[in-house]
């Protein structure tokens, strides 16, 4: 009767609350992976669309843990976010990110860009400034060359520490990228407040240019706004020739997307590059 109590609680514990306990997994083998560095991060090429050069990367956050195989970001981001551990998680990739910038420089590898995301969450805290400041003193990087690509919804919260530290961030000469560009929509007049420097236009438009009229006129907006502003625009998640095409025709001018190249680890990458010719 004991056995078949203790099994009842197992079962319990293993399928009413299968999501409560597959969040707890997570953040603990998650808190150990950040302690103990072992987070990958991959590349992903950003292309001019008329040239087919490379004009920098996307630093993208990998994950494998030795039980729980092989995580997605879009599982283990939100829970890091919740468990407080996305600072950590985030400085780690930017710090790695930025220091393959500057051995890739040394070695002649022509990257001259690096773009990490960064959460939303980030900025409650109120470090991040003085976190990227050290960072790129630290590494001696032009500031020119990191881009912080952060999402909408940022703009939209409320509070003016969120703007100043955004001014001051963007006053090292640092990049500031909307990241899915044109989910949120909610309102267009943080643009006006704010000093972004790149729009990221959202996979979510990019998917059905062949064949919606109503996204290719998105994605055209999105584009005579950046032009408006003064923003590069990078059309995100192009798969095809014809999309690539298309955002070609409509002015876009840089693109990301497994069409040109999947993210990859920094060897693959400089592989990748050198097999381009580029
Ligand atoms: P994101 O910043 O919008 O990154 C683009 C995502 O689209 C990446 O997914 C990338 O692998 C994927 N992708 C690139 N080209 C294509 C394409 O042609 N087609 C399709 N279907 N997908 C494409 P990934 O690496 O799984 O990352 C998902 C999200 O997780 C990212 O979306 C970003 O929001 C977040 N993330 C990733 N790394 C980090 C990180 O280091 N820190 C933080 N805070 N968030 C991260
Ligand atoms: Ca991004
Ligand atoms: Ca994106
Ligand atoms: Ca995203």
């Amino acid at each position: 009767a004991k056995a078949a109590g203790r099994n009842a609680i197992r079962f319990y514990q293993s399928h009413m609350n299968d999501a409560a306990q597959q969040h707890l997994i997570i953040a603990s083998a998650l808190r150990r992976a950040v302690s103990e560095q072992q987070l990958d991060v991959y590349y992903q090429p950003k292309i001019a669309l008329d040239t087919g050069r490379l004009m920098g990367v996307e630093a993208l956050v990998r994950w494998v843990d030795p039980e729980l195989g092989s995580l997605p970001p879009d599982r283990f981001i939100p829970v890091a976010e919740e468990t407080g551990l996305i600072a950590a998680l985030d400085s780690y990739v930017m710090e790695k990110a930025c220091r393959q910038l500057v051995s890739w420089q040394a070695q002649g590898v022509p990257v001259t860009s690096v773009a990490v995301n960064l959460s939303a969450t980030e900025f409650r805290g109120g470090d991040i400034y003085q976190r990227i400041k050290s960072l790129v003193e630290r590494l001696a990087i032009k500031p020119g060359m990191l881009t912080l690509e952060i999402t909408e919804s940022l703009m939209m919260e409320p509070g003016s520490d969120i703007h100043d530290e955004l001014i001051r961030i963007r006053e090292l000469g640092v990049g500031l990228s909307i990241d899915d560009f044109g989910t949120g929509f909610s309102s267009l007049s943080y643009l006006k407040r704010f000093p972004v420097t790149e729009l990221k236009l959202d996979r979510s438009f990019v998917n059905d240019l062949g064949h919606d009229a109503s996204d290719r006129a998105l994605a055209r907006a999105v584009i005579q706004l950046g032009a408006t502003f003064g923003l590069q625009v990078v059309a995100e998640g192009v798969e095809t020739r014809n999309q690539a095409d298309i955002l070609s025709q409509i002015g876009c001018t840089l693109a990301q997307g497994y069409y040109f190249a999947h993210p990859m680890p920094a060897d693959q990458f400089e592989h990748w590059l050198a097999g381009d010719g580029q």
